[in-house]
This record gives C-alpha cells, structure tokens and sequence, in this order.
C-alpha cells in the first residue's frame, strides 16, 4: 500500500465538516495537533445545509402566516398579502452560503487543511480522497458523515422527496403530503401548512413523536390536526406512480391520493455506505452504527466516531460536545467524556413542543413512583388572535426526593424555556426549589413555578 501514500500526513483527519467534525477538527488544530477534514458535499453539513438552520428559517416564514390572521384580532388589517417560494428560497440560500462559508474560513484559521471530496478508509490509519486519488495517512481518524434519510423500497419512491431535497423545491406545492411521525414530519408538515399548502400527514401508528411523553404526544398530534393538516394514521405509502403533473399515491388501507408532491421523513440511517468500514475492521450495530465507547473510540485502533453515524442522541448540539470532548481527550490533554443524559430537544411545531429528561412513563418505570404536575391552558396572547391554540407545561416529578426528572412543554417559547429547564433539571432541583422561583408575570412559562396540585389521573 505504500506506493501510493502522498507525502500527506495528519495527526487527524476528519472525515465529514458537519458540525461533530468540524468541531473536533478545529479544536484539535487549536491544540496543536495537523489536521485535514473531508467534505463530499458542502461545508457544515446537514444542519448547517440542509437540516436545523434552513428549517428553521422556513419555520419563521410559516409563522407570518398565521401571524397575519390572528393580528386582525389586535385591531390590525392586513390585506392583499402574497407570499413568494422563491424569494423565500433564494434568501435562505443566500444565509446558508453565508454561514458555510464562515464555517470554511473557521476551518482555515484554525489551521485545518480543508479537502472538498469524498473519503474513504483504507484500515491501516489511510484514507483515501475518491476524486483526487490521494492516499492519506493519520495517526487518528474521526468519522463523523452523520445521517442519511430511510428509503423503504416502494415503488416509485424516486418520484419522492427528503428533507434534502425539501429545501431545492422549484415551486411551492399546491397538495404535500409527508410520510413519518417523527421530528421531521411534524416539524415540515407544520411549515407547509403554515405556508397555506393543503397538507397531509401520514403515520404507521396513531399518535405521532413517539418516543416523547404522551401528554405531550396527544397535545402536538390534535394541534397538527387543528392547524388544518390531514393526519392519516395507522397507514403507510405502499406505491406512488406519475399522473401527469401529479403524483397518485396508493396506501396500505387501500386508500389513494392524488397529491403534487410526497416527502417521505421516515428517519435516518448512519451515512455508512461504501465508507470501507469492513477494510478498517471497525464494527456496526444491527442497525449499521459505528460502535463506540464513551470516548468515541471504535473497535479499530485510531479511529473514533462521533454525531448520527453512532446513532445515539442525533442532535447538532450533541455532536459538538462530542467533538469537544473527543478534541480534549486526545489532543487537549484533559481526558473526558459527554454525558449523554438530561440533553433536551425541541419540535418545531406550531405551536412547538420541547422536552428534558424523562416522559411520565419512562420515569413510572425506572423510579415507580412518580407525581404529576400539569396544565392545558389556553395562552392570553389567544385570547385576543381568537386562535383555538392550548399550551402544555408538565412537570415529573419523582416522589421518593421531590426531584423534578422530567419537563414536558407545548407552547410558542417552548424551545426557549427548556433551555433553561434543562439547567435545572441537570442540576437535580427539587419541587420546592422550583416554588421557591417567583414567577414572570404575565407569562406562559411562570405556570412551571405555580403548579401546586398534584395531577390526579
Ligand atoms: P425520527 O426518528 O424522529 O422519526 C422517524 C419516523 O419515521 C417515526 O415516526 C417512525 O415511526 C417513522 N418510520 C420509521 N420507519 C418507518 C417505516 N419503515 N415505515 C413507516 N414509517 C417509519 O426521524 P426523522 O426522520 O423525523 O428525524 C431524524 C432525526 O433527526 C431525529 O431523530 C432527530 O434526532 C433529528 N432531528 C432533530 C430535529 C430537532 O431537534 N428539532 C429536527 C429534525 C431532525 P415509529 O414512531 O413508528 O417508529
């Protein structure tokens, strides 16, 4: 193998500039340590391209929708309003090509040797770049090529989209309809509605999210339903095929529909394919994860994972603390690990669902006993809008302490206040110490340091 190795030679390189790699790549090139990252698509990967910020700034549009109906009850008139796909899309491809190319000049200024194509593991700490032919050597290896979206084989499934291509859409669709019930198909169900898309929703089970607590489940599966979103259930795509400009989707209850696009958000495996895991002799689970110890550490000698391609927690913030932590361990001196527990996450419904710690069932299992505290409530900024819209906030608390291990909540803050709940619940407080708190006046979220009655189910 040695005839080809270039004069190329890295204390680590990364394969993959989302935000796990880049993270660990900059850090360790600030410690010292040579570094080189690939990339095969673009820099910062999913959440930066094609996931968290594009969403997010879609999620925004949606909302002036809405926004515009319910101001009418505050005494505005908004009249011959017009929205515009395109300038939506130009304007948040603008910012994306903005911030990758901050992420780029981040990489530069760290002293990280970018690489614009594909890698691929050759065992024995070599990496060879697909497109250039270069063979690379590295003392350590990082894999961090994240996710990639299901496919299920159907046919017809190429006339389908994903979240990647989600965001590319020539034109707004008139009729969309969305296969899945985790974060991503409530989350693009919720924009398309917003956006006035006659959408619809489709779902193997009953009630979408599962995974979260059920109160929370119910609360966000009834607000799709009362954002006007079909939500079918109990059902999946089983063919699509073309008639004319529409696509004519059969499902598994022998119910067809004609609609002008279909996405499919049905999870994601780990972006695994063609990798030459097996020539690097490093392990995957059944669901073809890397396998990793706390420390990231494959079973191969030198190379670590880290982010969706572990498949543990596949959130962006999740990756960069592994990336930090992988940075410190080997290259920064100071031996440490993330710890995977109390990391919070949010939906970016409307209205938006968050959550820390542990849903009502989970915690009933682990600790037995367990009290609830929580309101449904309908928020005064509603009272005015005439929106239907209810609130959640929920609390689990476990009795034998009084520690509160679990903070469900359904409301326009909710991703902001479970940040702050998070800290709260990862410090371990009580009940009381919650109480103790004075409330923000007026406010949705002071109802989570007011609770006082024990929920009797
Ligand atoms: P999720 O894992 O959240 O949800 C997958 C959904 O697809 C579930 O409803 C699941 O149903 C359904 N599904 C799985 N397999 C099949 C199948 N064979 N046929 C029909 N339905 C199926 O995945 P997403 O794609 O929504 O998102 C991927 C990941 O990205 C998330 O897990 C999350 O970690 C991350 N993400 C985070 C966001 C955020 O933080 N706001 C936003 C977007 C993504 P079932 O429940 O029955 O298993």
């Amino acid at each position: 193998m040695s005839e080809s190795v270039s004069e190329l030679e890295f204390d680590l390189f990364v394969i993959g500039a989302g935000s796990g790699g880049v993270r660990a790549a900059r850090m360790s090139a600030q410690f010292g340590a040579k570094v080189g990252i690939a990339e095969e698509y673009r820099i910062g990967g999913t959440c930066v391209i094609r996931g968290c910020v594009p969403k997010k700034l879609l999620v925004y549009a949606s909302q002036y929708g809405t926004g515009f109906e319910e101001a009418k009850g505050y005494g505005w008139s908004a009249d011959n309003l017009r929205f515009d796909w395109s300038k939506l899309i130009a304007a948040k491809d603008a910012e994306i090509g903005r911030l990758s190319g901050i992420y780029r000049r981040n990489l530069g200024k760290a002293g990280v040797e970018v690489f614009e194509e594909r890698a691929e593991l050759l065992g024995e700490g070599r990496v060879k770049l697909v497109k250039s032919g270069r063979v690379i050597a590295a003392k350590k290896i990082l894999i961090a090529t994240g996710g990639t979206p299901r496919l299920l084989g159907f046919v017809g499934e190429e006339l389908t989209i994903s979240s990647n291509e989600v965001f590319h859409l020539e034109k707004l669709p008139k009729k969309f309809l969305i296969a899945g019930g985790g974060y991503i198909a409530c989350e693009f169900a919720s924009i398309f509605a917003g956006l006035g898309v006659e959408t619809s929703l489709i779902y193997r089970r009953d009630t979408v999210l599962r995974g979260f607590d059920d109160d929370l489940r119910t609360h966000i599966h009834q607000e799709l339903i009362n954002h006007g979103i079909k939500v079918i259930t109990n059902a999946s795509i089983s063919a699509v095929s073309k008639q004319g400009e529409q696509l004519s989707v059969d499902l598994d209850n022998d119910e067809q529909m004609l609609v002008d696009q279909v996405m499919m958000a049905i999870g994601r495996i780990p972006a695994v394919g063609g990798l030459g895991l097996d020539m690097a002799g490093i392990e995957v689970s059944r669901s073809g994860a890397i396998k990793v110890d706390e420390f990231g550490q494959t079973s191969a000698s030198g190379v670590f994972a880290l982010g969706d391609v572990t498949d543990r927690i596949n959130l962006t913030p999740v990756a960069i603390r592994e990336g930090a932590a992988f940075a410190d361990t080997e290259f920064g001196n100071v031996r440490h690990s993330f710890d995977h527990q109390h990391v919070a996450s949010a939906v970016f419904t409307s209205p938006p669902a968050a959550s820390v710690g542990l849903s009502e069932e989970d915690a009933r299992k682990e600790f037995g006993e367990i009290d609830i505290y929580k309101d449904i409530f309908r928020p005064m900024r509603h009272v005015l809008s005439g929106a239907k819209e209810k609130y959640l906030m929920k609390l689990v608390v476990r009795a034998s302490d009084n520690v509160v291990i679990g903070v469900h909540l359904v409301s326009d803050a909710a991703p902001e206040i479970i940040q702050v709940a998070a800290v709260a619940v990862k410090a371990g407080l009580t009940k009381d110490q919650w109480d103790q708190t004075c409330a923000v006046h007026p406010t949705a979220a002071e109802e989570l340091v007011l609770m006082r009655e024990k929920f009797q189910g």
